[in-house]
């Protein structure tokens, strides 16, 4: 049984060239114009929208002041102070830039100490830094299979995972969101030099979890390699906020952890927590690394402080964790279904046009509640994405019941 579920919405690319028929388009353009009105009818089409303000709970956009419930920012460090002075200081001792891949001159200290932190706080041999999280899917993916193998990959992974498995040429096999059984007879029934199965902890726009114990057993019992992508637990989820596998114990069944410092971490970038021959086998493969300038040294000079602070303090984990109860328990009490598993909580709508308007609702009552569309979601299933963050306050998560209960009040009536 291959299960095809493929939540990429490829619009419609037949009408091409020069729209208005008037001859002066660009050739390019002409695509681009085609393109835009059909993602505008569809109710698809995304603006950028600047913020006028430092990232944090509560940000200026487009003139308004409004309470943020659309960053990755967890624990409310990306303006942390003590890492802005960490990258300040080595901005100071060391510029701006890494001026070359690592392989070439873009490896400092900074990069080393980074990756000896990072695999300290994961309990792995070694860890790898990559330039992004999407970078260190693609990079892995495609540096460890290829054409002969079989890759196993859940049907709500990341679309950087997608991507990933889709340039490493092996076969894909998707099986259904979080289907454990699904998965075990895809492993009995798909065979290949190497297998790998990779999965979300944390699914990005659901906050739900995958039911990584009985994947790990899978895996031991078919011979197949396990590969977690832990962005949305990184620093949310673990005694020692390393993540999910280490909430589970899973650390020797899980080969690969993808951990991202861009989001809870407050920095940018990300790793691979692995063992050393991984870990080597990477910088020697995986094109992301070696064909791309490494982080600027600051960045890493931060996500050092964000790593040293996690490790050593709990407290802002805490807070994050009695936000997320409070807002899941409110929620339920409005009929929402919620659970408190992460940070992360959907409220599907359906349409698109529907999810924007929420979004407006909201805005109007002074919430920062980003409209979530394909193909970043299943069609139909366009919704409201709300994360919680250390740096939010009680009375931001009772503004934002308030002004849901108002919204589904309106929607009923
Ligand atoms: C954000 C995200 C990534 C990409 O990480 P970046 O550092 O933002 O490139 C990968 N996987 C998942 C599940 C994510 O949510």
């Amino acid at each position: 049984m291959d299960v095809d579920v493929d939540v990429d919405v490829d619009v419609d690319g037949d009408v091409d060239g020069d729209v208005d028929g008037d001859g002066d388009a660009g050739v390019a353009v002409g695509w681009a114009e085609a393109e835009l009105t059909a993602l505008a009818q569809k109710g698809l089409r995304r603006q950028l929208e600047p913020l006028e303000s430092a990232q944090g709970p509560v940000v200026r956009v487009g003139g308004r002041t409004l309470v943020n419930f659309s960053s990755n920012d967890y624990l409310g460090l990306a303006a942390a102070p003590d890492l802005a002075a960490a990258a300040a200081a080595a901005l100071s001792a060391g510029g701006t830039g890494a001026g070359a891949s690592r392989l070439l001159v873009g490896d400092t200290l900074e990069h080393r100490r980074l990756e000896e932190e990072l695999a300290a706080f994961e309990g792995t041999e070694a860890a790898v830094l990559f330039n992004s999280g999407y970078a260190a899917n693609v990079g892995v993916l495609s540096a460890l299979l290829g054409p002969e193998d079989v890759v196993f990959s859940d049907a709500l992974n990341h679309a950087s995972i997608v991507d990933g498995c889709r340039l490493s040429r092996a076969r894909i096999v998707i099986y259904p969101h979080s289907d454990a059984d699904a998965l075990g007879q895809l492993l009995t029934a798909h065979t290949g030099r190497r297998r790998l199965v990779v999965t979300d902890s944390v699914f990005s726009m659901d906050g739900d979890l995958a039911p990584l114990t009985r994947i790990a057993a899978l895996c031991r019992e078919h011979g197949a390699a396990l590969m977690v992508d832990e962005a949305h637990a990184t620093g949310v989820l673990g005694p020692g906020g390393a993540g999910l596998v280490e909430q589970l114990g899973l650390q020797e069944q899980v080969e690969l952890r993808m951990g991202t410092l861009g989001k809870a971490l407050g920095a940018y970038g990300a790793y691979i927590a692995c063992a050393r021959p991984l870990a080597e086998l990477l910088v020697n493969r995986a094109r992301s690394l070696v064909f791309s300038t490494a982080l600027p040294p600051a960045v890493c000079a931060a996500a050092s402080a964000a790593v040293k602070r996690v490790r050593a303090d709990g407290a802002l984990r805490e807070r994050l964790w009695r936000h997320i109860h409070r807002f899941a328990s409110g929620l339920s009490a409005l009929g929402f279904p919620a659970e408190p598993r992460s940070a992360v909580f959907p409220v599907v709508v359906g349409a698109p046009e529907a999810a924007l308007e929420a979004s407006a609702f909201l805005r109007e009552r002074g919430l920062l509640v980003k409209a979530i569309r394909p193909p970043t979601v299943p069609q139909g299933t366009s919704r409201l994405r709300f994360s919680l963050s250390a740096s939010h306050t009680e009375a931001h998560v009772d503004a934002a019941l308030r002004a849901l209960e108002e919204w589904s009040r309106g929607r009923r009536a």
